[in-house]
């Protein structure tokens, strides 16, 4: 290790997702400097969860970057038509909402986005740079060590921060170092493919579509590529049972879904594979510590259902770079992500309850038995992982 390439930083953040970027960027306007922001992918894959609600543009108003978002050139969304609970068709639009339409984001594009504004104001962006291990020093300052890999050459470097903010999704890297758990409640396996549309009807209504099905649920919108999305979210249970990662069977779940089957009778697959996605629920049973904050993902994550991870990730670092330059308390903090989360699978668990057309499907079961989260101080199907 040369000692040249060690740094000592006041903030140093781990993941350049929503929640990081966006943290880097509150922390700079609260006038803190000298903060490293590490990423460990190069904002060139493919990154699912597209969907935002127009009350993203506050966030994006309070953080100054709404002008420069609003010329990337995002599709608009204007709202949610479902087939839940019945054969009916319900919609749920953003007419009557003061701030206009949402959002179906090109997710990689607005990553990048979001990394490279929190570039241009000072931060030290690091891509293709993991976290590796994580050593308290007898100053109280963390000894962060760094993996990178760029054009196939590999290194390694050490730096020092005085606080450490994890934002690091649902690989929680730092806390898990740090021994934290995470108390885990069901979670969804998300099978997605996208299609080239030349009948692109979504795109005509801009709107996000949702079907219940006998095995979970399916998702649907127009990406701003000019793709359509769809994905199927089952548990892992189900999915194994029913082999749902295999095309064949996908699509033919897909056949027995006809308004989403609508959707992409025109389509051509762009994946000869059906791409597979976790999507746990949890939250930390500690969110701070000796000078640590999770933020994001990393905190708590929520059921895709409610299409709000990316605006909690925002408000969290919002709400985290106040806590570090002493605005907020700490406690205050934790309490409401805590609160959040309790509410999210409150919310969750209403809507899964609406749905009542397969009562013997295990998907369902499942769904229908957990025992309503905020009627207990501790989640109650939680457990320690
Ligand atoms: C299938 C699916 C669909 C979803 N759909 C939606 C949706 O439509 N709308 C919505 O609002 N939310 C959606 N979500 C949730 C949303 O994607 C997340 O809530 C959001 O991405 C959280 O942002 P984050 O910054 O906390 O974490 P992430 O976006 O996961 O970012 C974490 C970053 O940390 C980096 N990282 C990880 N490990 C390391 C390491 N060791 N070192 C350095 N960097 C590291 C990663 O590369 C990543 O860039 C969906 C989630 C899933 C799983």
């Amino acid at each position: 290790m040369s000692p040249e390439k060690s740094s000592h930083f006041r903030v140093a953040i781990i993941g350049a997702g929503p929640a990081g970027s966006a943290c880097a960027l509150a922390l700079v306007q609260r006038g803190v400097s000298n903060i490293v922001l590490i990423e460990a992918s190069d904002f060139s894959q493919f990154c699912i969860g597209e969907n935002i609600p127009p009350e993203s543009l506050r966030l994006f108003q309070s953080l100054e970057i709404d002008q420069a978002f609003l010329r990337e050139g995002h599709a608009p969304c204007y709202g949610s038509c479902s087939y839940w609970g019945s054969e009916k068709r319900g919609y749920n639009d953003h007419l009557l909402n003061p701030l206009g339409h949402g959002w179906h984001l090109d997710r990689r594009k607005f990553n990048q986005f979001l990394a490279r504004q929190a570039q241009m104001r000072g931060v030290d962006l690091r891509i293709n740079t993991m976290l590796k291990e994580v050593v308290t020093t007898a100053s109280s300052a963390y000894e962060l060590h760094l993996a990178t890999h760029t054009a196939g050459i590999s290194g390694h470097s050490q730096i020092y921060a005085d606080f450490v903010i994890d934002a690091s999704g649902s690989r929680a890297v730092f806390v898990r170092k740090c021994g934290i758990q995470k108390l885990r409640a069901e979670a969804l396996i998300c099978l997605a493919r996208r299609f080239a549309i030349k009948d692109a009807q979504l795109e005509k209504n801009g709107l996000t579509h949702l079907e219940a099905v006998q095995h979970g649920w399916w998702y649907a919108a127009n990406l701003p590529d000019k793709t359509l999305l769809l994905a199927l979210y089952s548990d892992a249970e189900t999915v194994k049972r029913l082999q749902l990662q295999q095309v064949h069977a996908w699509e033919a779940q897909l056949a027995l879904a006809p308004h989403t089957h609508q959707l992409a009778r025109s389509g051509k697959p762009l994946s000869t594979h059906i791409l597979s996605y976790p999507a746990p629920v949890y939250c930390l049973d500690q969110l701070h510590g000796a000078n640590w904050l999770a933020i994001g993902d990393a905190a708590s994550a929520c059921d895709p259902l409610t299409s709000q991870g990316i605006y909690k990730a925002i408000s969290n670092a919002i709400a985290a770079a106040d806590v570090i330059v002493n605005k907020r308390e700490v406690h205050e903090f934790s309490h409401s992500i805590r609160t959040q989360y309790q509410q999210y699978l409150a919310t969750c668990q209403h809507y899964y309850r609406l749905e009542q057309r397969w009562p013997e499907a295990p998907f369902w079961q499942k769904y229908h038995a957990s025992v309503a989260p905020m009627q207990t101080p501790l989640l109650p199907h939680a457990r320690p992982v």
